[in-house]
């Protein structure tokens, strides 16, 4: 069996790739060399998972952290409180591996609350196993969620996930709705021939239900490497599929660094292909490998054994945890985190406009051991 992504990486340090480094003088906060600043923090808690999307995670052979690796509560709630209160960070997004299993994790939520009284804490969740924790998550000080939800077909959501778990995340979506962790926002990948043709069932579903589903672009951060450019479904397409069904037209909203392109909604009438009626919500696309937003992004990511990304698909981790851990003071924790974000990349080169060759380099990391 071949070792999987997730483990051990060749990493930064002595001949690192990335020679620039952050000129002294610059205004305090996470900027890099594009003049971005990076203001919404996305944390992994954990690589594991008891899903295996297979746009995600392989079937078996993913080697994981040790529970040494990965962040405890005390070292997270430190590096929240960085990010919080001395480099800008303005929210933060948990996320996995699936944060829900990990026994810790409402104690997490609270220890973050506790500290940040007012700060955004979102969580992305496959679900399974929400309906028993929502209420305590909100409790606890969770402001709200996004699900993941691929499929309403039984079969189709087990071959996606192979796992046969779809009662569990409708319950767990619907324990939340219940729990007051709203806006529910649905993510959605859609696979060519397996869920694509669902796309306006699947909004359907979330428009009466009043969540907002937001459609993601394939991206080639699988373990199993079988993206392909020509296989993935492309936003132009999800725009197509919908249009059969649906009016979509701009949301005149600010998109304000967000990564997808939002639309309002309304039926389309199949006699003269008109809208009908009212807007029935929104539903959003996020293009990032044809329609990228690199230019606006305001990312910074912290994987769940403390490494800092500046890009999902940056092949430069910075080890964060390692230098807490070493007894750095919070003015060098800062600064070595100021220095991983200058070294943030312009853009990550996915966006080719042709279908043949691609010198894109996938990122030895798959997203669950990334954090998404
Ligand atoms: N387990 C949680 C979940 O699935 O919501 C959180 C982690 S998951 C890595 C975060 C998000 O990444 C999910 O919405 C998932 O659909 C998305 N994702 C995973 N692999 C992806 C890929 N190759 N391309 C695009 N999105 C992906
Ligand atoms: Fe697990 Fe989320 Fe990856 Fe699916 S997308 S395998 S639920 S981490």
């Amino acid at each position: 069996m071949s070792v999987q992504l997730g483990m051990p990486r060749p990493r930064i340090g002595v001949g690192s790739p990335v020679p620039l480094r952050r000129p002294p003088g610059l205004p305090a906060g996470l900027l890099d060399r594009f003049g971005r600043r990076a203001t919404d923090m996305r944390l992994s808690l954990t690589d594991k998972c008891n899903l295996r999307c297979t746009y995600c995670m392989p079937a078996e052979g993913l080697q994981w952290l040790t529970k040494q690796a990965v962040m405890t509560a005390d070292e997270i709630v430190r590096i929240v409180g960085l990010g919080v209160d001395r480099l800008g960070v303005r929210e933060l997004r948990l996320t996995g591996g699936e944060p829900l299993v990990r026994a810790d994790l409402v104690d997490i939520i609270g220890s973050l609350r506790q500290q940040h009284p007012d700060l955004p804490i979102s969580m992305t969740t496959n679900a399974v196993g929400l309906d028993g924790k929502a209420k305590q998550l909100k409790q606890a000080g969770l402001t709200r969620i996004n699900v993941s939800l691929d499929s309403l077909h039984e079969e189709t959501f087990a071959k996606l996930t192979r796992r046969p778990f779809l009662d569990r995340v409708l319950a767990g979506v619907e324990a939340a709705d219940a729990a007051g962790l709203g806006p529910i926002k649905i993510n959605a990948v859609l696979m060519r021939g397996i869920n694509d043709a669902e796309s306006p069932g699947l909004l359907a579903w979330a428009l009466e239900r009043g969540y907002e589903l937001r459609f993601i672009e394939q991206m080639p951060l699988d373990a199993d490497h079988g993206w392909t450019r020509r296989e993935m479904i492309t936003a132009s397409e999800i725009r197509e599929m919908l249009a059969e069904y649906f009016v979509l037209r701009p949301d005149p909203r600010e998109r304000s660094g967000a990564p997808a392109e939002r639309f309002q909604v309304q039926h389309r009438s199949p006699a003269t292909g008109e809208p009908v009626g009212a807007v029935l919500g929104t539903v959003g696309i996020i293009a990032s490998v044809t329609e990228p937003f690199c230019a606006d992004c305001r990312r910074t990511r912290i994987t769940a054994d403390g490494k800092i990304m500046s890009c999902l698909f940056s092949r430069e981790e910075f080890d964060l945890l390692g230098l807490l851990r070493s007894g750095a003071d919070d003015d060098e924790l800062s600064r070595r985190w100021q220095e991983a974000m200058w070294a943030k990349p312009k853009a990550h080169g996915m966006d080719h406009t042709g279908l043949e060759a691609d010198d894109f380099v996938q990122p030895d990391r798959s997203m669950s051991a990334i954090g998404g």
